[in-house]
């Protein structure tokens, strides 16, 4: 059995979303009870495969909601991540996907220092972040959106905001190696990290977003911010494609200008329906087929039997790993978002 373990964009969002699920009692109720709900399994999955194979999995929401982060209330953030695993655990689920910020606030925490979660001893090869099928899943879009807008690679600026994050770096090692795009811009705030990208890489321009987005044929949204920000899109090239991959959305509001191109990043198709409630809840265009690729992941390596952590640590991901995780996830019928 696989596990996604998830959760809500705002609090505004978790309140509504009780209400239509039949928790009243959530409803009505501010930052501080979120804070000290618990895990809840509020769905069951089953997946088919169009080789034909089925599996069944379970969603874990952890009650965690970004302005935990923004309020500093740090301390229940990490928990609400850990309780879900251990819930996760405790459940039997043999693989289960960090969704969202939960593996951002398990890295950035170190929660991997914590392993005693009340009776239950955490086994962390039963969990991944699939990351590497979301940054494998990006860089498709990147380059079958881009073909579609007339946009060629090897002539083209591609910068990515959030580089040096766990998916954006592994964005860079594929643009870089894969694609043959022209020209890689680095956006992030720390600028420490950003030199070792760019050492690593051996290429690419540091810059502030203010300076990339005028500059960008394609600007890939990977950074790990709880609220999205506002651009100006008269500044923006035309074509300009925009791959907004954040959870809660890096764009703060959908952007509506001419020759600007907006696609929602990290997202698969699948080609055959999914039996489930959640991605109706998370606004997902076509809910029984679209869902996030890191949850794909742990789909696809209950199929392929690969009970492991297959991505697991920041900033380790290898474009050989994201070729492997890309040919199982054709195999089994799923393909990045392109409209
Ligand atoms: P990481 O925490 O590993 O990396 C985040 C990156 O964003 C870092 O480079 C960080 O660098 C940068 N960043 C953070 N804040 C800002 C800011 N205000 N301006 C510019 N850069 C910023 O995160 P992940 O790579 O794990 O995740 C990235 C995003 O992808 C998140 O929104 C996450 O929820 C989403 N996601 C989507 C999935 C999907 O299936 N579609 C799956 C998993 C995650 P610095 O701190 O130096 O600025």
């Amino acid at each position: 059995m696989f596990g996604l373990i998830g959760h809500l964009t705002s609090l505004e969002h978790a309140q509504s979303v009780a209400r239509d699920l039949g928790y009243p009692e959530y409803a009505d109720q501010g930052l501080d009870f979120w804070c000290s709900a618990p895990p809840q399994i509020v769905d069951t999955i089953t997946v088919t495969s169009i080789t034909g194979q089925q599996i069944e999995g379970k969603y874990v929401e952890s009650c965690f909601l970004p302005e935990m982060l923004a309020t500093r209330r740090i301390k229940a953030a990490t928990r609400k991540v850990i309780n879900a695993m251990a819930h996760a655990q405790k459940h039997g689920i043999s693989i289960t996907a960090l969704g969202g910020f939960s593996s951002i606030i398990f890295e950035t925490f170190n929660l991997s220092e914590i392993r005693q979660i009340r009776n239950i001893q955490l086994e962390f090869e039963r969990f991944t972040t699939g990351n590497t099928h979301t940054a494998y899943v990006i860089c498709r879009q990147v380059e079958q959106a881009s073909r579609k807008l007339g946009i060629d690679l090897a002539k083209a600026t591609v910068a990515v905001c959030g580089a040096t994050g766990d998916i954006g770096s592994a964005v860079c090692r594929w643009l870089d190696a894969r694609s043959n795009v022209a020209e890689l811009l680095l956006v992030a705030r720390n600028q420490e990290r950003l030199l070792e990208m760019q050492h690593e890489l051996g290429r690419g321009k540091i810059m502030g977003l203010e300076e990339a987005l005028p500059l960008a044929d394609i600007v890939v949204w990977v950074a790990s911010m709880p609220k999205g920000v506002e651009i100006d899109p008269t500044v923006l090239k035309q074509p300009c494609l925009l791959i907004d991959g954040g959870y809660p959305k890096n764009l703060a509001t959908k952007v509506q200008y001419p020759g600007v191109h907006v696609l929602s990043g990290g997202i698969v198709e699948h080609s055959l329906d999914i039996d489930w409630r959640i991605m109706k809840i998370v606004n997902m265009d076509t809910p029984a087929r679209q869902l996030f690729a890191c949850f794909a992941e742990s789909m696809l390596l209950e199929f392929e039997k690969w009970h492991t952590n297959f991505s697991w640590g920041r900033n380790q991901i290898t474009v050989e790993k994201m070729e492997q995780i890309g040919e199982v996830s054709v195999k089994h019928g799923f393909r990045p978002l392109l409209v």
